[in-house]
């Protein structure tokens, strides 16, 4: 097997002993239409409607999408336009908390006893991938068993961007939901083994897991090397099973489904109480932040109480997200959405200004899907498409080994997130 490109980074995991403890409940929460990937959804209640824990406020009937619930009870007192970090918009109902926490009658444990009623409950629950991907959980499991058979499922626990202890507090704090959501998935799905990947940086984990599992045959504990980006989709499945997922391929079509460990003990956690994706666990760090923690929030709260509840002082930078994928924000009263897993605050924002390409290679390198991200950035300024599409820009996972390793400073990654953009136009 081909040792994976990629690039050591260090950890700087100093949340990672820290128990999560719970935000105040904001007074205001802001709850987007579009958490995650896919259709928007529609406000399902009117401004002035009394709102209660878990009631589902806002739906779609794409293919594609998951419903949004309420995190607080409350009064919806706006219903807006919300200018995304990407540029686009959707609604978002800000509802004004009654401090109650009441919780809505809707929220019971669902039936499950079958695939199809447990990829029925999956969607109900708003569950999308947690560990930032946001891609709509109920999809991903709702594989054609006979055209696409899974064997394998891989809880995916390397998170290997600096900073970033969620899911690792996940594993630490409830391991038991890990596992139930692991024989819950191969139960109902009919997959005869799991292998829960964490990165070897983690040690205490690995053994946490490695005790609970030992009379369970069919879940392995499979520790990877800490390299980044270890945890991206791609990566992981040929590090934990040698497959490779070719272009345009689903990892399905490969046998294998990848899940993130607070993902799947979220679901493990809602088949027993109905509680809908409602508060989410973040890691709030960087030199700017005099108190990091790791602390579960309510969806919707402003990030600008997250960012005071750890004492973040004299920041010029805000990152949701790790310092390798996470997108800046540039509005702090911007909510957290279900996708966040970070908050960082550093103080300086400004980055170092880039010199010629010397062609020394190191970009290729490092890069871990074997591109060429000096001749994609070539092509890029040219706007040479065909030469783009040549170049498999449309792979690039913006994983930011390339503007990493670069000694010019280049910005690579961001030119090929561009580059994806102008081809797929
Ligand atoms: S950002 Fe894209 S081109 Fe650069 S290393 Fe990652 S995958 Fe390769
Ligand atoms: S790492 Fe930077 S300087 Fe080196 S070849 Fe790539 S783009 Fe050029």
């Amino acid at each position: 097997m081909k040792r994976l490109n990629g690039i050591h980074l260090r950890h700087l995991k100093n949340t990672q002993d820290m128990k999560t403890v719970k935000l105040p409940l904001p007074d205001r929460v802001t709850i987007l239409m579009s958490q995650n990937m896919g259709a928007e959804c529609s406000p399902l209640v009117a401004i002035g409607e009394k709102v209660t824990v878990g009631q589902k406020i806002g739906d779609s009937s794409a293919f594609m999408s998951a419903p949004v619930h309420s995190s607080v009870s409350g009064t919806v007192v706006a219903i807006k336009e919300h200018l995304l970090a990407n540029g686009g918009t959707c609604q978002a109902l800000v509802i004004e908390a009654d401090g109650k926490q009441t919780v809505s009658a809707e929220v019971v444990p669902p039936v499950i006893n079958d695939k199809e009623s447990l990829v029925a409950a999956v969607r109900q629950s708003g569950a999308c991938g947690l560990g930032g991907a946001g891609f709509p959980t109920h999809i991903k499991l709702n594989f054609d068993e006979k055209t696409t058979p899974i064997d394998t499922l891989i809880i995916n626990g390397a998170e290997c961007e600096p900073y970033i202890t969620a899911d690792y507090r996940e594993l630490m704090e409830n391991p038991a939901d890990v596992i139930g959501g692991a024989r819950m998935l191969m139960n109902f799905l009919k997959i005869p083994k799991t292998k829960i990947c964490i990165e070897s940086n983690k040690p205490a984990a690995i053994e946490k897991l490695k005790k609970m599992t030992s009379s369970i045959p069919e879940i392995e504990i499979v520790p990877l090397p800490s390299k980044y980006p270890q945890g991206a989709e791609k990566v992981i499945i040929y590090s934990a099973t040698g497959r490779i997922v070719k272009e345009g391929e689903l990892p399905s079509a490969q046998g294998v489904i990848v899940m993130n460990v607070s993902t799947t003990a979220f679901i493990f956690r809602y088949s027993k109480t109905g509680m809908p994706l409602v508060s989410k666990r973040l890691t709030v760090d960087g030199d700017a932040v005099k108190k990091p923690c790791s602390v579960e929030v309510p969806i919707g709260t402003p990030i600008s109480e997250v960012l005071s509840f750890a004492k973040a002082q004299d920041y010029e930078k805000i990152l949701a997200g790790g310092p390798m994928m996470g997108l800046c924000i540039y509005d702090t009263s911007a909510p957290i959405v279900k996708t966040n897993n970070a908050i960082l605050a550093f103080k300086k924002a400004k980055l170092p200004s880039s010199t010629a390409c010397i062609r020394c290679g190191r970009c290729i390198k490092a890069c871990p899907l074997d591109l060429m991200p000096e001749a994609l950035e070539k092509a890029f300024d040219r706007r040479d498409l065909a030469a783009l599409k040549e170049l498999k820009v449309q792979l690039c996972m913006n994983c930011g080994c390339c503007t990493y390793v670069c000694p010019a400073k280049r910005p690579l990654a961001e030119k090929n997130q561009l580059a994806k953009l102008e081809v797929r136009n």
